[in-house]
């Protein structure tokens, strides 16, 4: 609660609605314990006295009643009034929005069809009508004014109810013998109040709006009792010759609106858990860089990361994903990637073509060189050019990354032409191309599949297409076979290793499994808490890990036929990457770490081709 008061009274616009509604409310409520005239009360001698007369400090209209008295107590009514209405509209819109939404097909149909004609008149015309029904007075414009604003409430809760109907948690609360009341009430409603609110928090305002708009026109209340649009209505006559009369209700209808729309939108905003976390706000088109220390100077590989370093600036704490890694591949060779979940070697991979998104992210030291040009600090321009063209991923989860709403071969053939200048039907004919080569059987037919028609195997080689469509030098693969089967991780296995021998393509590739390292990867870098432990020849590391973390890792795999054995966790947990201990960031967990490992920086050393960062280094010789 307080976290949302603060999150509100951020917003200057809607602490400042806050506070004067707030004053506004306080000065009705009292109102009656005021040494105010009688409102009603006519005195026909004082007609029309100026603001700050004897006695009337806002002045007397033209019955001679006192404005002030006159306008707390208007402007009681019309408050009440339109929160009334406000309040009947959203119980009587949300009910009908959430048992539309959560019953579907007929119900959904007749329910809303009805809605829709509702909807179909024009707002004021159909509260003219209603009252017209119903005959004059504050209460039938208050029905009125509900009455028109339901349609309005059931639409926006129908919409999200059919978003939650369909949810595994709804299903689970039926499949546990709660009844449909039930659900609606205890599953349901939590999740859409706050919906109900921000709805009903934008329209309040309007509703006393639409309730002075119809007392204006002697629709609403009925003489003498007050309310602001009445009070508006009979100062009409005298507005030119008494002024203060119309502009005293005027001013008060506008604060009123005003306010409450300010606060509602604040509310709103205060709400929304996607505009909390920053979500809505679009992320910069290259990761922020702010560097510090010198720059390593270029190699000749084909793409050197150099001593990266990549952060998370969240509020005050700075957690360190890439803490200073260097790694470097040559045509045709492929590099594994392995660590945990967690250690950094997504964000490490997204570094290389400023993927990572900022804010949060910062890269704050290091440098990426694609054919020994920096690409940490590259101009967007730059970056764009290279992406998908010379360096192209390929990520985990494919449904993700393609389009739902495009066939495939179109998503292959936009993925070209954005960097090559050919014709629609030969970009088309380059993806059937790809489609092929990525082993795709009946390409001509697939390349109009929407990505839904298609297998996750078969979602994953369109990937790989993607990726290779430009024919690139380095492909960064981030656990492209992380979802799938066994079998289909080893045809796609191959596939890559085929084109990487064709093509002499290097492939960085990431990935949690040893098996995968083994069939792929010439070399591979162990990566724990944001930095590389171990780094050799996949053979060497495999057979003869030096780091402790590496030896337990392995002794995580289970092995297919090796008889049943206790399989060995590594105790502990991960280290929190916004305080990590000095020295070696595995020392806690680690069984052999000794006083001298907590001190200070631990060198990746070693013989040259299979390096350790270790003081102590389980060796075979
Ligand atoms: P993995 O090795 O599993 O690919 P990642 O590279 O994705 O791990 O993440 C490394 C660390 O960075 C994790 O601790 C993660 O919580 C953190 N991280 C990743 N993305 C973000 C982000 N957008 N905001 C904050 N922290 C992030
Ligand atoms: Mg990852």
């Amino acid at each position: 609660m307080s976290a949302f008061l603060a999150l509100l009274f951020r917003n200057r616009l809607a602490g400042m609605g806050a506070v004067v509604i707030a004053a506004i409310l306080l000065l009705v409520v009292t109102a009656p314990l005021l040494p105010l005239h009688d409102p009603d009360v006519t005195a026909t001698a004082d007609r029309f006295m100026r603001p700050f007369a004897e006695g009337h400090l806002m002045g007397t209209d033209h019955l001679g009643r006192d404005l002030l008295s006159r306008l707390l107590h208007g402007t009681r009514l019309s408050i009440a009034v339109g929160v009334a209405a406000a309040l009947i509209a959203a119980v009587i819109g949300s009910a009908i929005g959430m048992v539309a939404g959560y019953f579907g097909g007929r119900t959904d149909n007749v329910v809303m069809r009805g809605v829709d004609m509702l909807m179909a008149f024009p707002y004021i015309l159909l509260a003219l009508a209603i009252v017209a029904a119903l005959g004059p007075g504050l209460m039938n414009a208050l029905i009125a004014v509900a009455a028109v604003n339901v349609p309005f409430f059931a639409r926006n809760i129908r919409g999200v109810t059919v978003g939650l109907a369909g949810r595994e948690f709804i299903d689970a609360a039926r499949l546990a013998g709660m009844g449909h009341a039930r659900i609606i009430l205890t599953e349901l409603l939590p999740n859409v109040l706050p919906v109900i609110v921000i709805a009903m928090s934008t329209t309040v305002g309007w509703m006393i709006l639409e309730t002075a708009g119809l007392s204006f026109l002697g629709l609403g209340s009925q003489p003498p009792q007050a309310d602001l649009g009445s009070m508006l209505g009979e100062a009409r006559s005298a507005m030119i010759s008494h002024p203060h009369t119309s502009v005293v209700p005027g001013l008060m209808i506008f604060l009123i609106v005003m306010s409450i729309n300010l606060l509602g939108d604040g509310v709103r905003d205060a709400l929304d858990p996607r505009l909390r976390s920053g979500a809505l706000s679009r992320p910069r088109a290259t990761t922020l860089v702010r560097r510090q220390g010198d720059i390593p100077p270029a190699t000749d590989d084909l793409l050197a990361i150099q001593d990266l370093r990549t952060e998370f600036h969240i509020g005050k704490r700075n957690y360190r994903a890439v803490g200073g890694v260097s790694l470097a591949v040559r045509p045709g060779e492929c590099l594994g990637i392995i660590g945990e979940s967690g250690s950094g070697k997504s964000v490490t991979a997204l570094s290389v073509m400023g993927l990572v998104a900022s804010p949060p992210g910062v890269v704050t030291g290091g440098a990426v060189r694609f054919h020994g040009e920096d690409l940490i600090g590259a101009p967007y321009e730059t970056l764009r050019q290279k992406r998908g063209d010379r360096v192209a991923y390929v990520f985990q989860d494919p449904l993700s990354t393609l389009h739902p709403l495009y066939r495939v071969g179109r998503q292959l053939a936009e993925t070209i032409r954005s960097h090559h200048d050919l014709s629609k039907a030969e970009a088309r004919a380059r993806a059937i191309q790809l489609l092929n080569d990525v082993r795709i059987p009946n390409a001509e037919r697939r390349v109009d599949d929407y990505p839904h028609e298609m297998s996750g195997g078969m979602r994953q080689r369109v990937g790989i297409a993607m990726a290779l469509a430009n024919e690139p030098d380095v492909i960064i693969a981030d656990e492209p076979t992380t979802a799938l089967d066994v079998t289909v991780q080893a045809q796609i296995l191959s596939l890559l290793d085929d084109l990487r021998r064709e093509r002499g393509l290097a492939i960085i590739f990431i990935t949690h499994d040893f098996g995968v390292v083994a069939q792929l990867c010439d070399r591979v870098a162990v990566m724990y808490a944001g930095g590389i432990v171990e780094e050799g020849p996949t053979h060497a590391v495999l057979d003869t890990p030096a780091h402790p973390y590496t030896k337990r890792l392995i002794a995580c795999v289970p092995e297919l036929g090796g008889g049943r054995r206790e399989l060995a966790a590594i105790p502990g947990l991960p280290p929190v990457l916004d305080d990590l201990p000095p020295g070696c960031a595995f020392a806690p967990r680690c069984n052999k770490a000794e006083e001298s490992c907590r001190q200070g920086e631990i060198p990746l050393q070693g013989p040259a081709l299979h390096a350790v960062r270790c003081l102590f280094p389980e060796r075979a010789h």
